[in-house]
């Protein structure tokens, strides 16, 4: 066994769907990316579309964290295999029962996309290995160093960083196409960013956004801009009297994040941590984006923020994972891989199970 190619990652989705009708449906992403491949996901659960509170995940969204596709079809296909048997789940020392595996498909509704970048991840896997962006050459002037978009810096969510940003605050993102976070002409100007967009419309009872990243073992909640308070609603990314005073730690802007929220988020971050650290002992750490660094455009915040810039949509906690440490880096090799999938399922599942109590 080794990593899959973009064909055998999209064969694999065809093919649980295939495989467990009664429990799951193929979904066909509206958009074809930059280089015209399809992309599908798989609505997971045993009741029809619509019934539970959803949790989305996405994974290939940065080309050369290979890992992530592997992982997101191993947890779909588990947990598919386990229900129709009526058997629990064993990853290491961290279990869960017939019972539990039940009631995710029972009482949840899972969206799994685990290939949002194919031609990104083709690129990688043939051409350059450390290949992180889309493959859209649009802002490149014929230079091939000025090819791709950041895809996780793309969403809209503070994506004017100069104005956002206090000049003394260094996000990680960029206007410049020839640098590895690019960010594109402007939100969603990627097919593969509006895909994503599209299924959180699409399945608008979404309480939960997972976007699965390597590397550095940690689980990251919001804000990725600045630190969070929960005491000062008006200083938030809506309010323009706050421009070019946020992303610097220490000082007096921080982002409002209601304490509710905060809690929540902290919870489920913890749980997926212990599940993780069941399984073999790895200690993965729940933290804001921002205590990684500064960022603005990225998945989860977008997410996140949806709520409190259209009063329309629901909330939805968002999440980034960061699978893997430096030792593997972003290939790491495959049996260290496949315990790095069972470390990762291991606190999804456990991720699901503690949205239901
Ligand atoms: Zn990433």
């Amino acid at each position: 066994m080794t990593y899959l190619n973009i064909t055998e990652v999209d064969s694999a989705v065809t093919s649980l769907a295939t495989a467990y009708p009664a429990t799951s449906e193929l979904i066909d992403l509206p958009e074809p990316s930059v280089e015209g491949r399809a992309g599908h996901a798989l609505r997971i659960g045993a009741t029809p579309a619509g019934t539970h509170d959803c949790a989305v995940l996405i994974g290939g969204v940065h080309a050369r964290e290979w890992g992530s596709c592997e992982i997101l079809v191993h947890f779909a296909a588990d947990l598919l295999e386990a229900y129709e048997a009526g058997t629990g789940l064993v990853y290491g020392g961290t279990s869960f029962t017939g019972d539990q595996v039940r009631k995710i498909l029972d009482e949840l509704e899972l969206v799994v996309f685990p290939l949002v970048n194919p031609d990104g991840r083709l690129y990688s896997q043939t051409v350059d290995p450390m290949w992180r962006k889309n493959r859209d050459p649009a802002q490149s002037g014929g230079d091939p160093d000025r090819i791709g978009v950041d895809i996780n810096r793309n969403y809209d969510f503070l994506f004017d960083f100069r104005t956002a940003f206090d000049p003394a605050a260094a996000p990680r993102v960029s206007d410049d196409p020839s640098d590895l976070v690019y960010q594109g002409p402007r939100p969603f100007s990627e097919p593969e960013t509006r895909n994503v967009r599209w299924l959180l419309d699409a399945y608008p009872r979404t309480r939960w956004f997972i976007d699965v990243h390597s590397y550095s073992e940690d689980m990251l909640t919001v804000w990725g801009d600045d630190e969070n308070q929960s005491l000062d609603s008006a200083q938030n990314f809506l309010n323009h009297v706050f421009d070019h005073r946020r992303g610097v730690p220490g000082d007096a802007y921080a982002e409002y994040l209601p304490k509710s929220d905060a809690d929540d988020s902290k919870v489920l971050a913890e749980q997926f941590c212990t599940g993780v650290q069941g399984v073999r002992g790895r200690a993965y750490t729940p933290m804001s984006g921002f205590q990684l660094y500064p960022t603005c455009g990225t998945s989860d915040d977008y997410a996140y923020s949806r709520h409190r810039a259209d009063e329309h949509k629901g909330k939805i906690l968002g999440f980034t994972v960061e699978w893997g440490d430096q030792r593997g880096g972003f290939h790491p090799p495959w049996p260290q891989m496949e315990r790095d999938v069972l470390d990762v399922d291991a606190g999804l599942v456990q991720f699901c199970v503690s949205t239901l109590v």
